[in-house]
């Protein structure tokens, strides 16, 4: 178990032993690999460890890395049709590289230099967006009409990036030129189009299948063999369009005007606030051990999200 203040050192004390990779960074739920014999490759390893209310909790959800694996490599699969931007991917089997201690959470990608922008669209009003608007009456500099609730539907997606805040810190909203002086100016307005259009994509796509993507947050970086003045030297990195980088709600239950149901983690956020875990939000106490039934339900919606979005089966 990897509490925060591990993160972000290389080799969490339950990094897996990968063979022919050696750790690189922890993250709260995921880890980095780098290869033994060749720098230009990275493993990118999902471990099963949930994040509710800011806390990494002690209980895994059996799958989720794997879940969480299989649908980013699904939408960098679907990305290769939409002529947006390249992608990090290099391959999730054996012949890729891929150990088996990890095999089916863990993908080998090229290593980019990645961009110090958190680059985030919103389609819907929710979270440090709503807070954002509820105090300004506007988002990322775009002036938003009076009355909107949580939940609402923006009139059109808005590109709200963030810094990357070390270890302990939060990201905080950037201006365009704040972009601009972190990555250029013209590769500001770059990942500002590329990002609201792969959301674009990306909702239409899950609005087939019920599900609503209220904001998604992507990661990019340059290609390190080429020109970092090149548009073409962009790529997209990180995970993709997972329920850790996003928000999917159902869309038969979405009612604005109050918090959604999340897809994946409500069941833990409603027994986390229930009286029956005996923890409070403003404890200072980490949260419980999660019941049995929380797990399994929760590992249901993984499974139901992934099979909705995809259109495919989980084994
Ligand atoms: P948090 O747990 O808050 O997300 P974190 O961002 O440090 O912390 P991860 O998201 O697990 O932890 O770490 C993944 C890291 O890998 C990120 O810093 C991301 O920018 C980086 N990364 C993703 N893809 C690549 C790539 N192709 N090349 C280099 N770095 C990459
Ligand atoms: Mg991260």
């Amino acid at each position: 178990m990897s509490t925060p203040e591990q993160a972000g050192r290389p080799g969490a004390p339950d990094a897996p032993t990968t063979p022919g990779w050696r750790p690189l960074h922890a993250g709260k739920v995921r880890q980095l690999y780098t290869a033994h014999d060749d720098p230009s490759l990275l493993l990118l390893v999902a471990s099963d460890r949930i994040s509710a209310f800011d806390h990494v909790l002690a209980t895994p959800i059996p799958d989720k890395g794997a879940l969480l694996t299989a649908l980013s490599l699904w939408w960098f699969e679907q990305l290769e049709d939409w002529g947006l931007v390249r992608h990090h991917v290099v391959g999730a089997g054996p012949e890729h590289g891929v150990p088996r201690q990890v095999a089916g959470r863990a993908m080998v990608v090229r290593r980019l230099d990645m961009l110090p922008v958190e680059c985030i669209a919103r389609g819907y009003l929710t979270g440090s967006g709503l807070a954002e608007y509820r105090a300004t009456g506007s988002l990322a500099g775009a002036e938003l009409p009076p009355g909107l609730q949580d939940g609402d539907q923006l009139r059109a997606p808005l590109f709200t990036p963030t810094t990357k805040a070390a270890v302990g810190l939060h990201d905080e909203p950037v201006n365009e030129a704040g972009v601009a002086a972190l990555v250029g100016a013209e590769r500001g307005a770059q990942l500002r189009e590329v990002t609201v259009q792969l959301y674009a994509r990306a909702a239409a796509v899950t609005a087939e299948r019920g599900v609503l993507l209220a904001d998604t947050k992507v990661e990019f970086g340059l290609d390190p063999d080429g020109d970092p003045d090149d548009p073409a030297s962009l790529v997209l990195g990180d995970e993709l369009l997972t329920p850790d980088s996003s928000r999917f709600w159902p869309a038969d239950a979405w009612r604005p005007g109050r918090a959604q149901p999340s897809f994946d983690k409500q069941y833990v956020r409603d027994w986390l606030t229930s009286p029956a875990s005996g923890w409070s939000r403003a404890s200072s106490e980490p949260p419980p051990l999660l019941p049995e039934e929380v797990v399994e339900r929760t590992r249901d919606r993984y499974v139901e999200a992934f099979e909705r979005i995809t259109g495919r089966r989980w084994h």
